[in-house]
């Protein structure tokens, strides 16, 4: 693939993953852009590494992608139609992890919570 398309590619992957309001995998990606498993493996690991894309690792090992200039939230995640729910805590609840990690003298970098049940649909 010659630069010009590599660009073009890259481009328009980072566009549908800050359009995309939920985590995406790459075999959504495949079907929305046309191109090889090979190229959006590679493209998706050095958007990684840029910082311009975050991983999201669900149970399913189904690893997914979203933009990284999004808010801090995490997921609630629906086990039956795998529906996936954006939601954010208060900061003063984010904070009192941080305390409690405080207090074993350890400092967390980064965290993911995800909350597994059924949707609204589903119960
Ligand atoms: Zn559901
Ligand atoms: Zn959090």
């Amino acid at each position: 693939m010659n630069k010009y398309r590599l660009t073009q590619t890259r481009s328009q992957l980072l566009k549908l993953l800050k359009n995309t309001p939920l985590p995406v995998s790459a075999e959504d990606l495949l079907q929305k852009v046309p191109v090889n498993k090979t190229t959006i493996y590679r493209q998706l690991t050095s958007m990684v590494a840029q910082g311009l894309i975050k991983p999201v690792l669900f149970t399913d090992r189904t690893l997914r992608y979203e933009s990284a200039d999004r808010d801090h939230h995490h997921h609630l995640i629906c086990t039956n139609c795998k529906k996936i729910i954006d939601i954010s805590f208060p900061e003063n609840i984010e904070q009192t992890a941080q305390t409690s990690a405080s207090a074993q003298k350890f400092k967390i970098n980064t965290h993911h919570l995800e909350f597994f049940g059924l949707c609204q649909n589903c119960q």
